[in-house]
């Protein structure tokens, strides 16, 4: 759908210079999506895995070291990704995915940022390799299904509370009182929309 070269917002890698790639195509049905444009893979151009890269090496000005390049959506485990990831690394790149878990893994991914939709369920086999769990908090009732994918992850995976943008006034006093309460979990707030980056 479209490549750009930006800055991190969410999670983990909140800062961090990122080459974004938005896969078109997407039936998990959120009714907050902000990237609704993305749905509709046939409304998007097709580019090769060679026209994808070749781009984002001119964009980053053949630097890759410390850019991460996140794979995102839609729902980019719709595709196979092992031909995108192996030429991505050869480039340089490390590589990130944000991804519903709707899906079945695909691809050498460095880091896996797993954000499970209550309209179409994540994979087992996906909750169990997230690096990373991205809860969108968009009403109360969020957090106790947060501690239900929480309870499923491995050792180790980072756990992020995000509101949701359109309740974040709402949400965000609730929010730091849980956190508080269960430090095993941390806020990430999308900072990009604050500074103003796509
Ligand atoms: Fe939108 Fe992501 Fe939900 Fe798909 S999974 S509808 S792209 S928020």
């Amino acid at each position: 759908m479209e490549s750009f070269y930006t800055i991190q917002g969410e999670g983990l890698y909140q800062g961090r210079a990122a080459y974004f790639i938005r896969l078109g195509g997407c039936d998990v049905g959120c009714s907050w999506c902000d990237v609704k444009d993305s749905w509709d893979a046939g409304a998007h151009p097709k580019f090769s895995v060679e026209e994808i890269v070749h781009k984002a090496l001119e964009e980053v000005a053949g630097n890759t070291k410390n850019i991460i390049a996140v794979i995102t959506g839609g729902e980019p485990l719709m595709y196979n990704l092992d031909e995108l990831t192996d030429v991505l690394h050869k480039a340089g790149f490390q590589t990130n995915i944000e991804t519903s878990g709707a899906y079945a893994l695909s691809g050498n991914i460095d880091w896996i940022c797993l954000s499970p939709k209550k309209f179409k369920e994540p994979l087992p086999e996906v909750i169990a390799k997230a690096n990373e769990l991205k809860i969108i908090v968009y009403n109360k009732s969020d957090f106790d299904w947060a501690e239900k994918y929480a309870a499923q992850t491995s050792p180790g995976c980072k756990l992020y509370l995000q509101p949701e943008w359109s309740k974040e006034k709402q949400m965000l006093p609730l929010m730091i009182d849980y956190i508080k309460q269960h430090p095993q979990w941390e806020l990430s707030v999308q900072i990009h929309k604050y500074i103003n980056v796509p």
